[in-house]
């Protein structure tokens, strides 16, 4: 390597990287093991894309591993259906199969063990102080808390006690299992936190077997120990809690102990990511789901056609910090754009319908010509499409009385159609309202596209479709369903919506090449942007298409 590039490659690395590489060259350790470890109580969102493309980034960068572990400690708000659409995201989203799917509800055994283990230590006591209480003792930030009257059980009480809290001697909320630290510690996480309590809940994995849970706390630390973590990755809210995962690795007597490192959370500029809201926008109607495109779910990015490329190229430009701050969604679009661009064909389509006839084509014929899938990339190779005396174009490229620099269609000009031929524009015909409603045009079979035709030359090209094989679409055009202008939230904290954040275009007009689209499939439509098939809503003879995001855009990566 030379120097130019071993330099660059020292700046692009990360604080993580950074310690992990310092930790290898001390021989802390000499594999690097990550985790992602969801709750199963929700669908992953693009914050969850940065936890996992970053924990499956560093495994791949050092040739190491990483698990997905569910991290289903707490039943009460858990369930097995997330757990699948859980897998499938992070499965799409890394392009792996994953065979390490781990459960931390399978070491309850081994967090009971240590539990017990800490009691014999003398570390963790039974506690009989109820909530309210247990808050009193508490202290407050400027306070030092006080010891529990239970602190001082013997070891054997505490076992005994402990014992019979997993048996279901007690009713839930009755006792906990409490770590001896210190009340006095300036951590509030530190003052003799709860790690056990007593809950008779049913538990998706192990059932009812369990009337006593670990807390997070306690069991996460467990966990990626067992698992042989190295690095474990979380983001800064767990800053406070690193003492108390050290603690418990250091009193179970863990060779080798995982290490914490936090990070900032990913937060996009006006878009919302909280569980809290978006489950309202779902239980209101406003949205179709937790896969709803307007949404940022992973679910929903896929379905709106975001592709996981996009996706890592985006979590590269953010980069892994400490420093919190917010991205703009203009860059998730740019990434889309850019990832899109040379890899997909760029078909014509119709969203606002109005029917052009050139009155010297033949009647009744239609040829097929002979197009570029992308021009700028030969690999996507060629298509045929169909020409004919009657098409589409759309309303907005064609005008009565034009302004100054239209050079689109209005009566007297002549523009290229797409691919084809010239076409001048003769007559147009209203309705009674004065909508136009057909345009009227002569060509020049002279100057059919491809033919080396060097005569006069056109300033516009529009695109079209042949009318009578065209396919028929829904288009559904997506703005932010936050009104940005006005402020995201209201005074009373609701959301202040936009009532255009979804607009359906029933009369649309593809090509007769996308007739056999299938879900998640995407395109360019030329001159507006990329699109991409409905995997709810789309049909084999009634398509549709979510626009994904427009061809213009104001922002520019730095
Ligand atoms: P939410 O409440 O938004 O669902 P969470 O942190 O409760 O988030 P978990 O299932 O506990 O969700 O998170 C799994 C992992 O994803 C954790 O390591 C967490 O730190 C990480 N994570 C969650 N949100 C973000 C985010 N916005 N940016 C980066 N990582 C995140
Ligand atoms: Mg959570």
């Amino acid at each position: 390597m030379d120097s130019v590039s071993e330099k660059k490659e020292t700046i692009s690395k990360n604080f993580i990287e950074m310690i992990i590489d310092k930790d290898i060259a001390e021989e802390r350790c000499d594999t690097v093991i990550t985790r992602f470890p969801p709750e199963p109580n929700g669908y992953l969102h693009i914050g969850h894309a940065k936890s996992i493309l970053l924990n499956s980034g560093l495994a791949k960068k050092y040739n190491g591993k990483w698990n997905l572990r569910f991290d289903d400690t707490n039943p009460m708000k858990e369930r097995t259906e997330f757990v699948q659409s859980i897998q499938n995201d992070v499965e799409w989203l890394t392009g792996q199969k994953m065979d390490n799917v781990f459960y931390a509800s399978n070491y309850f055994d081994t967090m009971y063990e240590a539990a017990v283990k800490l009691i014999k230590k003398g570390k963790a006591f039974v506690c009989d102080l109820n909530a309210d209480e247990m808050r009193q003792y508490r202290g407050t930030l400027t306070e030092p808390g006080k010891n529990s009257p239970y602190r001082d059980r013997s070891v054997e009480e505490n076992l005994k006690l402990f014992e019979e809290m997993k048996d279901g001697k007690y009713p839930d909320g009755s006792k906990v299992l409490r770590a001896k630290i210190d009340m006095s510690s300036p951590n509030i996480n530190m003052r003799d936190p709860i790690i056990y309590r007593v809950a008779r809940m049913h538990h998706h994995n192990t059932g009812d077997k369990w009337c006593v849970y670990p807390m997070y706390d306690f069991a996460h630390p467990i966990e990626d120990a067992i698992e042989g973590i190295t690095h474990s990755i979380c983001t800064l809210e767990f800053e406070d809690h690193r003492p108390l995962y050290d603690w418990v690795l250091k009193e179970l007597e863990y060779v080798n102990p995982p290490k914490q490192i936090e990070f900032a959370k990913l937060y996009l500029t006006n878009v919302i990511t909280g569980k809290r809201y978006i489950k309202k926008l779902v239980e209101d109607g406003i949205v179709d789901g937790w896969d709803d495109p307007r949404l940022v779910s992973i679910a929903a990015l896929r379905r709106r056609g975001f592709t996981p490329e996009s996706l890592r190229m985006f979590m590269e430009l953010c980069g892994v910090s400490k420093a919190q701050s917010s991205v703009d969604y203009g860059m998730l679009e740019y990434c889309i754009r850019e990832d899109l661009k040379l890899k997909r064909s760029r078909v014509m389509a119709v969203l606002d319908p109005i029917k052009l006839v050139i009155t010297n084509y033949p009647e009744g014929q239609i040829e097929y010509l002979e197009v570029t899938n992308n021009q700028e990339n030969e690999e996507l190779g060629m298509r045929k499409i169909p020409f004919g005396r009657e098409l589409y174009i759309d309303r907005e490229d064609f005008m009565i009385e034009p302004p100054k620099k239209y050079f689109r269609l209005y009566p007297g000009n002549e523009v290229r159609l797409m691919n084809a031929y010239f076409v001048k524009c003769e007559e147009y015909i209203t309705d009674e309202t004065g909508k136009v409603v057909e345009v009227r045009c002569t060509y020049d079979p002279e100057t059919k596209c491809g033919t080396g035709f060097t005569g006069r030359k056109v300033k516009g090209t529009i695109h079209w479709v042949e009318a009578t094989t065209a396919k028929k679409a829904t288009v559904r055009l997506y703005e932010n369903i936050v009104d940005e202008e006005k402020g995201v939230y209201n005074e009373d904290g609701s959301l202040n919506l936009n009532p255009n954040s979804l607009q359906v275009l029933e009369e649309c007009y593809v090509e007769p090449s996308l007739a056999d689209a299938k879900a998640y499939d995407s395109f360019q439509f030329v001159r507006q942007g990329y699109f991409c098939v409905d995997a709810k809503d789309s049909r084999e003879d009634a398509l549709v298409f979510n626009r994904i995001v427009s061809l213009k855009s104001s922002y520019k990566p730095v």
